[in-house]
């Protein structure tokens, strides 16, 4: 007597198999033994740019951050807010917080700011401008994926054929 196993048993133990590692990654993170610093890490993540729309819904604790760079060990602290008062949009919290390898000379440089101050970095309109325009001329492919979602995030003005601010209120 031959036993037929329906073609949906294997798909089904492969979703098993994904489930339990991710169980098991997550029991690890939270016991503390795998950081998300570590990923990021291993994933080649060397800084964060936070954003925001700067439109006028735009809350002044978000715009106060808008443009701000920060090393991954920053964000992974447990105490990490990018906001130092809470937001007020009225349509609700809209800031992108995007990870980037950051491997071309204008992106290398603000590592290097980010590794003498305290690993924040509230870059000028001018300096990010002169970032982004980097990023474009880079031949580099790693940051392509982030280059483009924050090339397509929504905002008021468009520079550099962005959609995406390039004007800072903290400078
Ligand atoms: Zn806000």
């Amino acid at each position: 007597m031959a036993i037929t196993i329906p073609d949906i048993v294997p798909y089904l133990l492969a979703s098993l198999g994904l489930l339990f590692l991710w169980q098991l990654h997550s029991l690890q993170v939270r016991a503390g033994r795998i950081k998300a610093v570590d990923i990021w890490n291993r994933s080649g993540i060397r800084l964060f740019l936070h954003v925001t729309p700067e439109d006028s819904h735009a809350c002044a604790a978000c715009r106060e951050v808008n443009n701000t760079a920060f090393l991954p060990k920053v964000v992974a602290s447990m105490k990490f807010g990018p906001l130092t008062k809470p937001c007020t949009t009225p349509p609700g919290f809209r800031c992108l917080m995007v990870g980037l390898h950051g491997s071309w000379p204008e992106a290398l440089r603000l590592q290097g700011q980010l590794m003498k101050q305290p690993g924040r970095v509230c870059l000028s309109s001018k300096e990010m401008t002169q970032l982004l325009d980097g990023a474009l001329a880079s031949t580099t492919p790693s940051d392509r994926i982030s280059i483009a979602v924050l090339d397509s995030y929504p905002c008021g003005k468009q520079q550099h054929g962005l959609g995406y601010q390039v004007l800072s209120l903290c400078d």
